[in-house]
């Protein structure tokens, strides 16, 4: 069986012709599971039912159970394990934020890089998701928010997985979810996150879309930034930098610069100083986000003051800055957590 959600518009009319059928087939079955949200081909009333059993023999739609579920009403936060066919699981968030409703979308099952500080990276890497199994996560959502009047509203790429290494279904999950035919998600409401894959991001700067760009950084030099990331000792903090500024020119779009912070590692007010140097003059805002513990981490997260203290460094220095007070925390929502915990913890 293939499952439709990995199919583009323009396979869906490859499809459709080689069945000898009109090619208005691909808009009908495109609007249905992307746009009515309908993952049933027999109730896709304007087929013929022979055409309708066929499909259903031939395709999966949205083929992932719901696993366990987590929810922090208070914050508005869901979390859901989403079982995919051949029995590994993928983690993804709602976060209900005044008019927001953001998906946060994972790219891999776990992930080949290995940042010290990341849940995922510690459970090595499984797999590559396919674009439609990037999609149904945002997918699953939209079907959920709209029976109770809503939609998704951003999709951002920041789930277990590194999103240019899985650079083809990435981009093709985003751009079916673009589609006009389907939720007609505008450019401009996705975020893909990077830890900094230098050709990924000269590839993404290359697409015609303008792709909200967020980078990982973590440390303002490269001897630092490689305890933390192994990746930085293939691209330097530099090489990073001039591939964003490339990004920029391309797409006019800021760049968001992600910096966990971490109790006595990265977080000195030197480090502040350093990031603010290197960040001046540049259309650039940092994202500060408190080391978020998981079981196996050895960090801690700083004082409240520690991360305000540091945060004033860089206002001091002209540089936008806002904190991501970890939503989801009481979820335990941070990357790759939920997964690690449902191991821990079986049924
Ligand atoms: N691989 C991509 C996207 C997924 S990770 C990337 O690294 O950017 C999304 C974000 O979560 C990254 O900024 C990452 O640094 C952050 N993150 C990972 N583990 C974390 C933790 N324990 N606490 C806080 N943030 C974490
Ligand atoms: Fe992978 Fe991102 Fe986690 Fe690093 S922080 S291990 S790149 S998912």
């Amino acid at each position: 069986m293939r499952e439709l959600l990995d199919l583009s518009p323009a396979e869906l009319r490859e499809y459709f012709a080689s069945l000898g059928e009109p090619r208005y087939r691909a808009r009908q079955v495109f609007e249905w599971a992307w746009k009515h949200l309908v993952w049933d081909f027999s109730r896709m009333t304007n087929l013929p039912v022979s055409l309708r059993e066929r499909l259903t023999q031939e395709f999966t739609i949205g083929a992932a159970e719901p696993g366990a579920s987590l929810m922090d009403a208070e914050e508005g936060t869901e979390k859901i394990l989403l079982k995919l066919p051949d029995g590994e699981g993928v983690e993804t968030v709602l976060m209900r934020e005044e008019d927001r409703r953001t998906v946060c979308v994972s790219t891999q099952v776990g992930c080949p890089i290995g940042c010290a500080f990341c849940a995922t990276g510690k459970m090595g890497f499984h797999r590559n998701l396919s674009a439609g199994e990037i999609a149904l996560q945002v997918l699953f959502f939209a079907r959920k928010l709209k029976a109770e009047g809503e939609r998704v509203t951003h999709v951002v790429l920041m789930g277990m997985g590194e999103p240019l290494l899985n650079y083809e279904a990435t981009i093709k999950a985003i751009r079916n979810l673009n589609h006009p035919w389907g939720l007609n998600l505008g450019a401009r409401r996705f975020t893909v996150s990077t830890v900094g894959i230098v050709p990924g991001i000269l590839r993404l700067a290359q697409e015609g879309m303008q792709l909200n760009l967020a980078v990982s950084l973590h440390a303002p030099w490269d001897d630092l930034r490689a305890e933390l990331v192994p990746l930085a000792k293939t691209y330097s903090i530099r090489e990073v930098l001039e591939a964003t500024e490339e990004y920029i020119r391309a797409t006019k779009r800021r760049i968001t610069y992600e910096y966990v912070l971490i109790s006595g590692v990265n977080d000195s007010p030197a480090a502040a100083r350093a990031l603010g140097k290197l960040l001046k003059g540049r259309l650039a805002h940092v994202n500060l986000i408190p080391f978020n513990p998981a079981p196996g981490l050895p960090f801690r997260r700083p004082s409240l003051h520690r991360v305000e203290a540091f945060k004033r460094e860089l206002l001091k220095r002209g540089i936008n800055v806002t904190v991501r007070h970890s939503r989801g925390v009481r979820i335990q929502a941070g990357c790759g957590q939920l997964r690690a915990q449902l191991r821990a913890n079986p049924g």
